[in-house]
């Protein structure tokens, strides 16, 4: 018997509370195997259906965000989930303590916007004491700069800013009411103190940003930034129709040869953990430039196959597929006196016999809730 997996994590802002937990007792049976596989130790790498090794989880630690991103949310926000059905840093940890010995190498901590959740840097300890091979981070950038000595020195290396132009007037109206000013600290103050990898993410959005991309690209000539450009999501509910304002990958790094010169492709590791969505390319007549220029396709070009990754929501969702309606409840789990990380890889392991091959279709749903 298959363990039952929830539909309807991804409802869009409509503030409807999410569906009640099951209780485990009510779970029939034990994990699906299919007959003729041997049944997996419990040890063996976390595999979809597909052959696709899964290494890496985002986790949302909270759907708060101090800006209202004009793709993102609506003017009016949403209703936030009450406290306590969020998970807490001890059941995150002991989520991803859990998955290290069956292959989870790399978490990223996402949102709403992760920085806005008090202590975040006694997460980031955690996590640096559990065995992962990467702690990455998404945030706005805009309480970065007094965090990130200390987000650094916790353990964490891998940041992803987000920064849809360079122009302030342009930026609080973007994100309605946002300061650039602190976003820069931010970055700035991320290089100084040596975190590895810092990106930023723009989202191409026409009629908004689009005369800015060329200089958002020129940020990659001066910063050791790889500048990654990615496609607009539909999200019906901000309001924001993606018919009128999408722009493709190939038409912003277009535009971007024609002004800054040739982009050389830089070729993907294959099953290394940079092998995400994202496709880089070299400034190769810009010998002087530290930085890389990067896209993200999830409209014009599927990166399905390649997918490694899963997501929990801040209320304990494992999500399989961004664009999926499909989760499994770790929440419920972690939260039953007596439970073992064996009863937790057992459901994660099931519910991976149901990842989607490709992205199933595009749907409404609350971005601030799942991370991105
Ligand atoms: N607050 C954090 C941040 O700003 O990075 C983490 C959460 S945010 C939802 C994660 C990413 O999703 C951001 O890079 C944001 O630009 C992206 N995003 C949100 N809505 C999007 C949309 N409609 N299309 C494409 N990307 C989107």
């Amino acid at each position: 018997m298959r363990l039952p997996l929830l539909r309807g994590v991804n409802s869009p802002p409509a503030h409807s509370p999410p569906p009640p937990l099951p209780l485990l007792d009510e779970r029939e049976g034990t994990p699906f195997v299919p007959p003729s596989a041997p049944a997996p130790t419990s040890r063996e790498p976390l595999e979809d259906q597909y052959g696709r090794r899964i290494r890496y989880i985002r986790v949302s630690i909270t759907d708060r965000c101090n800006l209202k991103c004009v793709y993102c949310t609506s003017q009016d926000g949403f209703d936030y989930v009450p406290k306590p059905e969020i998970l807490s840093y001890e059941e995150i940890l002991a989520i991803m303590s859990s998955l290290v010995p069956v292959g989870l190498e790399k978490v990223r901590i996402t949102g709403g916007e992760p920085l806005v959740r008090r202590d975040v840097v006694e997460l980031v300890r955690g996590l640096g004491k559990i065995g992962l091979e990467r702690i990455a981070l998404s945030t706005n950038g805009i309480l970065l700069a007094p965090l990130v000595d200390e987000l650094h020195a916790a353990g964490l290396n891998h940041l992803n800013v987000s920064l849809d132009t360079q122009d302030p007037d342009r930026f609080r109206e973007i994100t309605r009411g946002g300061k650039i000013e602190k976003v820069w600290q931010g970055i700035e103050r991320a290089l100084e103190v040596g975190v590895s990898s810092v990106k930023i993410n723009c989202v191409l959005l026409k009629g908004v940003n689009d005369s800015d991309f060329v200089d958002m690209a020129r940020i990659a000539l001066r910063w050791p930034i790889a500048v990654r450009f990615i496609e607009l999501m539909p999200l019906d509910h901000c309001g924001l129709p993606q018919a009128q304002h999408y722009v493709s990958a190939a038409d912003v790094l277009s535009r971007i040869e024609r002004e800054l010169g040739k982009l050389e492709p830089i070729p993907a590791e294959v099953g290394r953990l940079d092998d995400g969505p994202a496709s880089y390319y070299r400034l190769s007549e810009r010998p002087e430039a530290k930085g890389t220029i990067g896209v993200i396709t999830p409209q014009s070009h599927s990166f399905c196959s390649r997918c490694n990754r899963v997501r929990l929501s801040a209320t304990g969702q494992l999500k399989l597929c961004l664009f999926g309606d499909e989760f499994v409840d770790l929440r419920a789990v972690v939260r039953r006196p007596g439970w073992t990380p064996d009863d937790l890889i057992a459901l994660v392991r099931d519910a991976l016999t149901r990842k989607p091959k490709e992205n199933a279709g595009y749907k409404d749903f609350a971005m601030q809730m799942i991370g991105g």
